[in-house]
């Protein structure tokens, strides 16, 4: 499958991983949109969060369990955004369901 996250799960692409369990991997966003801005994604390819069902979703709960200490591991102290983007409307360019943490900063108020 031509993916570019499941690519960088294999290796095959460079990241700058900052968590990675059999579950999911989590590494730097390449342009970042905050001073922290990190992408955690399930190892399993899901491609967004219309995909997700009840055969797939414990992954996503592993996720949110692991977000807080990457958070606080990526030297996050006062708060951060989730965001994923889902569909073309939403302007999800990669289709791998990933999780965006922004923080570091004040965040913008309007989220759209
Ligand atoms: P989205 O627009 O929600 O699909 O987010 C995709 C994100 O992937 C964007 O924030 C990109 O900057 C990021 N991205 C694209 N290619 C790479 C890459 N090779 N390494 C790290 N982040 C990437
Ligand atoms: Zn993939």
């Amino acid at each position: 499958m031509d993916c570019l996250f499941c690519k960088i799960i294999a290796g095959e692409i460079p990241s700058t991983k900052v968590y990675e369990d059999d579950n999911m991997f989590a590494f730097k966003d390449i342009n970042p949109q905050a001073p922290v801005h990190i992408l955690v994604i399930p190892k399993e390819h899901i491609c967004c969060v219309d995909a997700i069902n009840e055969s797939n979703s414990a992954v996503v709960a592993k996720i949110f369990e692991k977000i807080p200490m990457i958070a606080k591991e990526a030297g996050i102290t006062n708060g951060y955004r989730v965001i994923s983007n889902c569909g073309d409307d939403a302007c999800q360019s990669v289709k791998h369901l990933h999780f965006h943490i922004l923080g570091g900063a004040q965040l913008s108020e309007k989220m759209a």
